[in-house]
């Protein structure tokens, strides 16, 4: 019988602009074996590359709260976990369109187990007031100010929520309820995470 080869474990991250992903993937990661990769992050380091070929491009739709051709933002991720040398990662904030999925699908789908999506769920409200809180704290981030997150939930609602009903259809989606504060929050994660250890 031959074998068959592990494959790295992955569990997307989704949910909207100031619903805690980042916040409750550290959590995360300091109880569970997972590696945390956000996509807006791995961005916005490569942004701040001087020899970058995509630093203007990423500026730029970062700014819009649009979202990069999937090329760019794949690459990075694939990038990270080969070079990481684990096998669990949680992907945080992508996939985030239709054309992220579709490049997922050609390049990596088959070569990892998609083990399920945490959907931090929150009133966008409340995820608006969170990021202009950051913001105004100094988050150092060019989007989070109201013109930019206008834009960003727009983004949001009409092409990343699809995604994440489209996942929710195959079964793989965790609602778990983002209002709450961060501490409160990450008491649901964990029964969520205790399932995939
Ligand atoms: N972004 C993107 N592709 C990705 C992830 C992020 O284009 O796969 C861009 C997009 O412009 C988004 C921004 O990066 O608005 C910030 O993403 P991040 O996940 O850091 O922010 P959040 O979801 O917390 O608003
Ligand atoms: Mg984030």
């Amino acid at each position: 019988m031959m074998s068959k080869v592990m494959r790295p474990k992955v569990i997307f991250v989704l949910g909207a602009p100031g619903a805690g992903k980042g916040t409750q993937c550290s959590k995360i990661v300091s109880d569970f074996n997972y590696v945390h990769l956000s996509a807006g992050d791995l961005l916005r380091e490569e942004r701040t590359k001087p020899n970058s070929q995509y630093g203007k491009l990423i500026d730029t739709y970062l700014k819009e709260g649009k979202i990069v051709p999937v090329a760019i933002s794949c690459g990075l991720l694939k990038n990270a976990m080969f070079e990481s040398h684990k096998e669990r990662f949680l992907i945080d904030g992508f996939p985030r369109n239709q054309d992220n999925v579709d490049g997922w699908t050609k390049d990596v789908a088959d070569h990892v187990d998609l083990q399920c999506v945490l959907f931090f769920d929150c009133p966008l409200e409340e995820c608006v007031n969170r990021c202009l809180k950051r913001g105004a704290e100094g988050s150092g981030r060019s989007d989070d100010n109201e013109e930019s997150l206008r834009k960003r939930i727009e983004t949001y609602l009409s092409q990343t929520s699809p995604i994440i009903q489209h996942y929710n259809m195959l079964k793989l989606v965790h609602t778990i309820d983002a209002s709450k504060d961060p501490d409160k929050v990450y008491e649901d994660v964990k029964k969520v995470m205790s399932k995939y250890i």
